[in-house]
């Protein structure tokens, strides 16, 4: 996968949706309680952009 995911830190409620979604990409943050990015190309295109559309605060940014 060719697409840089991130997350916009600030925007995060920490729901862990898209952990729950794609635990390959993403990972909950237990210090800063939010998700971060852990390795943005081992959970496959369609994957992340589930996560990114199921995200309530549209904050799982992926550039093309
Ligand atoms: Fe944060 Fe969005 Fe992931 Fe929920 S789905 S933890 S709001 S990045």
């Amino acid at each position: 996968m060719s697409k840089k995911v991130h997350i916009d830190e600030d925007e995060c409620i920490g729901c862990e949706s898209c952990v729950e979604i794609c635990p390959d990409v993403f990972r909950f943050n237990d210090d800063t309680d939010k998700a971060e990015v852990i390795d943005e190309d081992s959970g496959g295109e369609e994957c992340v952009e589930e996560a990114a559309a199921s995200c309530p605060a549209e904050c799982i940014h992926i550039d093309e």
